[in-house]
């Protein structure tokens, strides 16, 4: 059996819309994985893909990204996705960079933009033996 991909989705606002079309236009991969993602995240891919089981935890504001830190740090989570929007200032700043920090700390493959993302699911994809 193959073991379900446990990914991590958080977008800014600005790269929310940009989420939602990813995950839709590669619902077959993601439903092969158990997804967590912050709060407003999660409910715009819940909203546009309701098929897809995702755990929605705090809006990142109010701790959703330490909570994915969190679960990094207790070894749950495979691979995150987190769209950054890099021209707006945020309230959380310290909180997204901890969790950047932690995802480095425990080595997990973290992609920052559409691109990488991209990449990524190509590589879970091909490992999982799904189709992406
Ligand atoms: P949100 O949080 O999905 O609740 O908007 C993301 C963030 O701003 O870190």
């Amino acid at each position: 059996m193959v073991a379900r991909t446990r990914i991590a989705l958080i977008a800014h606002d600005e790269k929310k819309d940009d989420m939602v079309a990813f995950v839709a236009g590669n619902g077959g991969f993601f439903a092969g994985c158990d997804i967590v993602a912050t709060g407003t995240t999660g409910g715009r891919v819940a909203e546009a893909c309701p098929d897809l089981t995702i755990s929605r935890l705090k809006s990142g504001p109010l701790g959703g990204d330490q909570q994915i830190g969190a679960l990094i740090a207790e070894g749950a989570i495979d691979a995150v996705i987190f769209l950054v929007d890099p021209l707006t200032p945020m309230p959380h700043d310290v909180d997204v960079k901890a969790l950047m920090r932690l995802a480095i700390v425990y080595n997990i493959p973290l992609a920052l933009n559409l691109a990488t993302a991209r990449v990524l699911v190509e590589r879970l994809g091909d490992r999982a033996g799904r189709k992406s």
